[in-house]
């Protein structure tokens, strides 16, 4: 059961054959054609009613409602910064404003490293913004009204986190942006010193005036390398910055925005859902399972999704893996290799094979080497989560 992924073209993708999506939609889908001059930001595998999967044996689209949606990002320039509601307050969320909330669904995130990534996640340690506060005067003068909120902040508490951050997001454009200059005409030191004036600059430049650019120094920033994940649950601030990345979540599109971004900000309910903790950034990188020397399985806390990393090298010319969860979608991301189960054609899959698993639980599917093609072989499989 083959799929042909949906492409889109949004302007913070990267360009051409430089973006992840491209390759993989060339190989995936005989039709596509890339233009060097268009920016290619998602791959979609699944069901989501704008942009299903087709089929490829026939071109219908592929109807099955799936809990979860794949995706591969390629991105370029950051997307923004946002928090995703529980389930709860989606429900709400969408009874009250349904124009903006368009489901009432949560929306867990996982997302897993194909090259060097970076993103923001979660606060930084409480006493860490305490001090880059008080080292970057114009700064501390749009975030702290109150002396007290620093003590607060010295020790962990999360009240002197809630004043800062949240007199930051309602100043006004002109302030934001005459800080953000100020900063780096006279501040570069202390961007050195947290290993973010890169960022910091690349963020200016993009988005002159916009409060996302002066939230890193409240937010951590994350740098995962090919294959190292982060899990993005309900009420955790976050936004993916560089880099292309497998992306796993449940279906929804619900997305309360906070900056580094030209459209509707909710600071309001954004304020009132966070999740206030500091924490190091190193804790925010999610760990797999290991199941055996071939597969980990990232298994986040929530129903709707797992995924499956299957990596096969010389010696693996036959691999089994049984389904536990059903129904799947498989994406292959390098190498090549034979697909067999019982009952079924054999299939040969490639860099960007996209194949829909609608099997029974315990069947099993077989990797197979033909011995020419046993270089390293990557795949991901998204399923519905075991409890
Ligand atoms: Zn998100």
């Amino acid at each position: 059961m083959e799929l042909i992924g949906f492409v889109h073209k949004y302007e913070w993708g990267k360009l051409g054959n430089d973006s992840a999506v491209a390759q993989l939609a060339t190989l995936n889908d005989p039709q596509f054609k890339v233009d060097l001059k268009s920016t290619y930001a998602e791959l979609w595998m699944g069901s989501h009613p704008n942009g299903p999967s087709r089929y490829k044996s026939d071109g219908s689209k592929l109807e099955e409602e799936l809990p979860f949606l794949l995706k591969v990002l390629s991105i370029n320039k950051a997307l923004s910064i946002q928090v995703h509601p529980n389930k709860e307050e989606a429900r709400r969320l969408h009874t009250s404003k349904p124009e903006i909330y368009k489901d009432p669904n949560h929306k867990p995130e996982m997302a897993i490293a194909l090259t060097p990534f970076v993103g923001l996640c979660g606060f930084r340690p409480l006493p860490q913004i305490r001090d880059i506060l008080l080292r970057i005067h114009p700064l501390n003068k749009l975030t702290v009204d109150d002396p007290k909120d620093l003590d607060l902040l010295a020790k962990d508490d999360e009240q002197g986190l809630r004043h800062c951050y949240e007199k930051l997001l309602n100043q006004s454009a002109i302030e934001i942006g005459l800080c953000i200059d100020s900063i780096s005409k006279e501040y570069s030191k202390v961007l050195c010193d947290y290993n973010i004036i890169e960022l910091y600059n690349k963020l200016k430049e993009d988005f002159p005036n916009d409060v996302g650019v002066l939230s890193i120094f409240f937010l951590n920033v994350i740098r995962l390398q090919p294959g190292q994940a982060m899990f993005l649950g309900a009420n955790q601030i976050h936004a993916y910055l560089s880099g292309d990345v497998v992306e796993c979540m449940a279906c929804s599109d619900n997305v309360i925005r906070a900056g580094l971004t030209p459209k509707y900000k909710d600071i309001n309910q954004l304020l009132s859902c966070l999740e206030y903790t500091g924490s190091p950034a190193q804790n925010k990188i999610f760990a797999p399972e290991r199941i055996d020397d071939q597969r980990l399985l990232f298994k986040p806390p929530v129903e709707d999704f797992a995924l499956t990393q299957l990596t096969l090298g010389r010696n693996d010319t036959e691999y089994v893996l049984k389904v536990e969860q059903s129904p799947g979608i498989l994406l292959v991301i390098s190498g090549q290799r034979t697909l067999e189960s019982i009952g079924n054609n054999a299939l040969k899959l490639k860099r960007g094979s996209i194949v829909y698993l609608p099997w029974k639980i315990g069947t099993e599917m077989r990797f197979i080497s033909s011995g020419e093609d046993n270089t390293k072989f990557l795949t991901y499989i998204s399923t519905p989560n075991s409890p």
